[in-house]
């Protein structure tokens, strides 16, 4: 049994959770998903604090002081405690009668489970990238399991024959549907400040830090979709993501981007890489 559910470990055809669950009927609920290199956790305050954040954002009751120990417990019933894997943490509000207020009783539903990460060959991609409207809510900072927006996004992108999406707000690029987005302009690197119109990425975290100890110069803005033809490298994030090289960015009638170069995402790569090594 390799999958945690309300204290219990259960084989996934033996967890279920009521139809009564808030994250089933509202998307009540939030989520975090935490990589082990070589079954090493990387950067694991950084997810715990975010966690911790988002929690505290939706008012959901939950002491985090357990969660590492399921995490390690989840890998190792799954036989990847040795490997390149991660781990989904799912908290919702539990299960509690239908009212759009929070119900004064209900206990979290908490979920976990651990899944294999390939993280060999990241630097060998090259993604086709949708730029679609981003029509998500105002609190992107929150990790909530409430992801249609993004769904939808990405559904679009994934059956037009692209990898992912990139996001446009009021005429500037935000985020993709699942990962940070980067821009290179004449040797620096742009990224949207954080707020709530991002998800606070770690890897995002990470890159920045790579960034100042490499001496490369970065800024934290908005780059708007005008600036498009003074870009010549973008790359996406994630934890499951990596540092991933876009290769071209499309609107729904053309190609609106083709990279130049690619010097600073290989730096910044190869970095990543190392670090996530140690
Ligand atoms: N933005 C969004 C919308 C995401 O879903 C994710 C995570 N998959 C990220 C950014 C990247 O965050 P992280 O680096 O913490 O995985």
């Amino acid at each position: 049994a390799e999958l945690y559910l309300n204290g219990e470990w259960l084989s996934p055809d033996k967890a279920f959770v009521s139809v009564f669950d808030r994250a089933f009927m509202f998307g009540d609920g939030i989520y975090e998903v935490t990589p082990f290199y070589c079954g090493k956790p990387f950067r694991l305050q950084d997810h715990c604090d975010r966690l911790k954040y988002c929690l505290q954002q939706i008012k959901i009751p939950f002491d985090c002081a357990i969660l590492e120990h399921l995490m390690m417990q989840a890998l190792s019933r799954s036989g990847l405690a040795n490997s390149d894997a991660a781990v989904y943490i799912q908290i919702s509000r539990g299960k509690a009668p239908r009212t759009h207020y929070y119900p004064e009783h209900a206990e979290p539903t908490v979920l976990l489970y651990a899944f294999p990460v390939v993280l060999e060959n990241f630097h060998e991609k090259r993604w086709k990238v949708l730029v679609s409207e981003d029509f998500r809510w105002q609190r992107c900072d929150i990790k909530s399991t409430a992801l249609l927006a993004n769904t939808m996004s990405n559904e679009e992108a994934i059956a037009g024959g692209f990898d992912e999406n990139l996001l446009v707000h009021d005429g500037h690029f935000t985020e993709g549907s699942h990962s940070t987005a980067f821009f290179v302009m004449n040797n620096t690197v742009y990224t949207h400040p954080e707020g709530p119109h991002i998800l606070s990425g770690i890897t995002r975290k990470v890159v920045l830090e790579i960034c100042r100890d490499l001496g490369i110069s970065y800024e934290e803005r908005p780059v708007n979709i005008e600036e498009l033809d003074r870009v010549e490298e973008v790359f996406l994030t994630g934890t499951t993501t990596q540092i991933t090289i876009v290769e071209s960015l499309h609107s729904k009638e053309k190609q609106i981007f083709t990279a130049q170069k690619g010097e600073i995402t290989k730096r910044l790569q190869e970095e990543f890489l190392r670090r996530t090594r140690e």
